[in-house]
């Protein structure tokens, strides 16, 4: 195995490096006045501004760096419309039969609007949609995706268990014991994805800002108005849509969910004879472990792969090298292709692992859907928020809307995952 790769990319991701639409958007300069405006130009600020655009009103999106700098523009690419580590009946259970449901109605359609957006707007981001794979690493976790596979058939979502033959067929990796795949899933080129949503919004009426940092939201009479280096905004409401960049801007939020740190690998296109091995058709995979490890290929027959760090053992930029080997391992090659990209970037975990909407202050949200589902979620609560945006009342959307929370002992807390990864590494280990 080749020990020290070549890294061509190391700290943009892929998906920048290769996207072809890479248009410039101008700074706001001046004063202006709309409906609605919004602070971060990711999914969730770009799918809101392209819908509340669609309804006619007025809209600015304001983004301190450019179009999709955020998790938007470094993440894997996977469209998965469920949540992590939560099932449709225990949210039900949680959240109660009318709540729950509408919650789990709405992830389940989040990945039909995602591709149903990219159609309709001809978006080219090298969509695929075959499905995405969930592969169970011990027999317990077996247990736990046949009970995920039914009950999202059961609510008539295209969800079917997997036997350990069939998860081996479709991945390529031998050694799991089975799982579950939702058909309406798939994966795309984010960058393009999310290029696409800010021609599409601004099509339809929307204005886009690169490089204008919001610096103050204050409220003056009725509206409430946004301070930038350079300009301000006077607005009836206001989209925080910062997802785990937002630090400065509002300290409370900041501590309402912990900001994960994950990293992400490509690596040289694949020979032609090798690729045929491994999702041949088309799709991603996220398995079970604590630790999970995910696959997926790129239109060139990239392989791409993440993980993430332990706190304090050993330095970070050995973290992609230390991911290219697990990817070698995993997929029992002798020869892997080298390491071409290596980039990293922020997730805003909740502690209950739901997409959320944060009460602010009347007219303005804040609107979190990670959670490491962040592609189809944020797409969809950019649908739901467009109807807030218009009159309806944030209390009946069908999102969890609730006065920000924040997390005990945060300064601690928000270092838990990467310092409990050596025990989730342990107890995959021992699980398997
Ligand atoms: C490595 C990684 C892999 C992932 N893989 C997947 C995956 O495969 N599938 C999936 O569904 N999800 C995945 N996710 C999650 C997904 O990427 C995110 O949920 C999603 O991109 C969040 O979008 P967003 O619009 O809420 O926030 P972001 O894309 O993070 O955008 C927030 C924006 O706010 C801007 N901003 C911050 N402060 C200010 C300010 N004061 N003024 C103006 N602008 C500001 C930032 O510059 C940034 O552009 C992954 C996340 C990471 C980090």
């Amino acid at each position: 195995m080749n020990a020290s790769p070549r890294q061509e990319g190391h700290g943009i991701s892929l998906w920048q490096a290769i996207s072809s639409n890479g248009r410039d958007w101008p700074a706001l300069h001046g004063g202006i006045c709309v409906d609605l405006a919004i602070i971060g130009a990711g999914f969730t600020g770009l799918s809101t501004a392209l819908h509340t655009a669609e309804k006619g009103l007025s809209v600015a999106v304001l983004e301190a760096e450019q179009v999709a700098w955020g998790a938007t523009g470094r993440n894997a690419g996977f469209v998965v419309p469920n949540f992590a580590k939560r099932d449709p009946n225990d949210i039900v259970a949680q959240l109660g039969p009318d709540r729950g449901e509408r919650l789990v109605d709405f992830a389940a359609g989040s990945a039909d609007l995602v591709f149903g957006l990219i159609k309709r707007h001809g978006i080219e981001c090298d969509a695929v949609r075959n499905g995405w794979i969930q592969p169970a690493h011990s027999p317990a976790a077996l247990e736990k995706t046949k009970s995920r596979a039914t009950q999202w058939a059961s609510r008539g979502r295209p969800a079917v268990a997997l036997d350990d033959k069939s998860v081996t067929e479709l991945t390529g990796v031998r050694g799991y014991a089975g799982g579950w795949m939702d058909r309406s899933g798939g994966v795309l080129n984010p960058v393009e994805y999310a290029r696409g949503l800010a021609d599409a919004a601004e099509t339809a009426g929307a204005r886009i800002f690169e490089h204008t940092r919001v610096s103050s939201i204050g409220r003056i009479g009725d509206e409430w108005l946004l301070k930038t280096v350079s300009g301000e905004v006077s607005a009836g409401k206001v989209l925080v849509a910062t997802n785990a960049y937002g630090g400065a801007l509002n300290r409370t939020l900041a501590r309402t969910y912990v900001p994960l740190k994950v990293f992400q690998i490509a690596t040289a296109p694949l020979p032609r004879e090798t690729r045929a091995r491994f999702l041949p058709g088309g799709q991603g995979f996220g398995d079970t472990r604590r630790n999970l490890f995910t696959l997926r290929l790129d239109k060139e027959n990239r392989l791409i792969s993440g993980g993430m760090h332990i706190v304090g053992i050993g330095a970070e930029h050995r973290v992609p090298l230390a991911i290219w080997r697990r990817l070698a391992r995993e997929l029992e090659l002798k020869d892997p292709p080298p390491l071409q990209f290596s980039w990293s970037g922020l997730a805003a975990i909740e502690p209950d692992f739901l997409p959320r909407l944060v009460d602010l202050g009347p007219g303005l949200i804040a609107g979190f859907a990670c959670n490491g589902r962040g592609i189809a979620m944020t797409t969809a609560m950019g649908k739901v928020l467009a109807d807030w945006a218009s009159g309806a009342d944030a209390r009946d959307l069908p999102l969890p809307f609730a006065p920000p929370s924040p997390i005990p002992f945060h300064a601690m807390v928000r270092y838990a995952p990467n310092a409990m990864l050596p025990w989730s590494l342990l107890r995959d280990r021992l699980e398997r």
